[in-house]
């Protein structure tokens, strides 16, 4: 039998920021649901109560909508779910197929010691389970029972990894897992099983230190006589020490990157870059990747993290980015550094500011660190004041100065005076625009100078100059 439709989920659990491997996950099953015109779910996990919070629920939607991966349904919350996690729990308790386990975590432990000191699996010890003329140990008083999952004790569980390719797994490798706790709230492995099944789920992709889960998973799906989703597990993305990324290695936050100056659509390029491929294709826009992502092609192995490339398909998008949205963008960023911007300026200026920088630039930041520049004080570094404005281009410096105070404030106009003022001191443009250059941006390295100092504006250039 096969889905009528396609329908993909992402389940963050709500304990920290969305990391970028849960952000790739997204995106793909996003990808997916897009490219064969199907619908993407978003479902909070939260019901890891003592660690989930709002505040993290919050950071979650706020990364989803910044990398612009809308969800046709949710967020769904599993903590609103229970009475139907636990009618499902009381059918299979009826049925057979779960039941209360009241073993103590001591008596458990005293259960894994003894198979470890004879070098077996630690696995539950089937002390509760049900069987036919099996009797029961006394129900004992003062402890509240979990819920196993009655696993099948043979064969083994197959399925056909959308990523991995087939995988095995023999149930005599797993245990009677624990479905609900003590609470009477169900762990991950029963809600995803009965959310994925009530949410039609088609596809699941998730990072692969879930396979392990996935033979419990799919002996729950059968238990319930659900159909099975297919399922595709990512590898994880590494640093570039080698090492799995993590929160204690590096920034690994997706909203981290909005505030270092990425922008969504590089972002999304280059974690979809980052364990799929298309070809040799290394820059590719939202439509593209739905046109194209259809679920092959995707990575067996690890992917690196590559904050080098990351900064290069940043920047070519910088290059191509509309100058107001960069203008507001930076202003953002400005206003972060305490800069006030006038709104007018943001609408007005701030965007030839962009136009004129943003091919040398690779994050907005580094927009931002050129456009402070236009809007608050600058201070030239010593030793390039000392190598660059020497005692023999002063009165060169001055003359243009005095120029610039009555010319017409034009790109043009700029460029006539400066070449005047070479001229009359037999100066090569080096000269010159380099110690202006230092004196009026702070540093020896600009565009175009006539640009810069029409967009510097007569006051600030003339100020500046005078510092010589
Ligand atoms: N809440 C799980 C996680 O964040 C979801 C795993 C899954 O997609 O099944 O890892």
């Amino acid at each position: 039998m096969t889905q009528a439709k396609i329908r993909t989920r992402i389940a963050p659990s709500p304990t920290g920021f969305l990391h970028l491997g849960t952000a790739r996950t997204a995106l793909y099953s996003w990808a997916y649901a897009r490219h064969f015109g199907g619908e993407f779910v978003l479902r909070i996990e939260d019901t890891d109560v003592a660690r989930s919070t709002q505040d993290s629920v919050n950071q979650i939607l706020d990364s989803m909508h910044w990398l612009g991966l809308e969800y046709d349904e949710g967020p769904i919350y599993q903590m609103q779910r229970l009475e139907r996690y636990q009618q499902v729990l009381d059918r299979l308790i009826a049925e057979g197929k779960a039941y209360h386990c009241y073993s103590t975590p001591e008596e458990l432990e005293a259960t894994r010691e003894a198979k470890r000191s004879i070098g077996e699996k630690t696995l539950y010890d089937g002390r509760w389970r049900p069987a036919p003329g099996k009797v029961l140990p006394t129900v004992p008083d003062g402890v509240q029972p979990v819920i196993r999952f009655c696993n099948p004790l043979d064969g083994e569980v197959t399925w056909d990894d959308l990523v991995k390719g087939p995988i095995t797994i023999s149930n005599r490798e797993i245990d009677d897992l624990i479905i609900a706790r003590g609470d009477g709230i169900p762990t991950y492995n029963f809600a995803v099983v009965v959310d994925d099944w009530d949410m039609q789920i088609s596809h699941v992709f998730r990072g692969d230190e879930h396979i392990n889960n996935t033979p419990w998973q799919i002996n729950i799906f059968n238990a319930l006589g659900a159909q099975l989703p297919q399922f595709g597990h990512c590898p994880v993305i590494l640093g570039d020490d080698g090492q799995k990324l993590s929160k204690r290695r590096g920034a690994v936050s997706v909203t981290a990157y909005e505030e270092g100056g990425y922008l969504p659509e590089a972002m999304l390029n280059y974690l979809a870059r980052l364990g799929w491929s298309h070809g040799d294709e290394e820059l590719f826009g939202r439509e593209q990747l739905v046109a194209w992502f259809d679920g092959t092609h995707l990575n067996k192995s690890p992917a690196q993290w590559d904050p080098v490339k990351l900064l290069w398909v940043n920047s070519q998008y910088i290059k191509q980015a509309d100058n107001q949205r960069l203008a507001r963008l930076v202003a953002h960023q400005l206003e972060q550094q305490a800069i006030a911007m006038d709104p007018v300026v943001v609408e007005n200026h701030l965007p030839q500011v962009c136009a004129l920088f943003k091919d040398r630039c690779d994050t907005t930041i580094a927009l931002a660190h050129w456009a402070a520049k236009f809007y608050s004080d600058v201070t030239p570094d010593s030793a390039e004041i000392t190598k660059h404005v020497t005692e023999s281009v002063n009165p060169a410096l001055k003359l243009l100065a005095q120029k610039l105070a009555t010319c017409i404030w034009d790109k043009a106009s700029i460029a006539g005076v400066i070449k005047e003022v070479l001229a009359a001191h037999n100066l090569k443009m080096p000269q010159l625009a380099m110690p202006v250059r230092v004196l009026v941006m702070g540093t020896a390295q600009t565009p175009s100078l006539d640009w810069v100092l029409e967009l510097c504006g007569r006051e600030k250039v003339i100020e500046r100059l005078g510092k010589a």
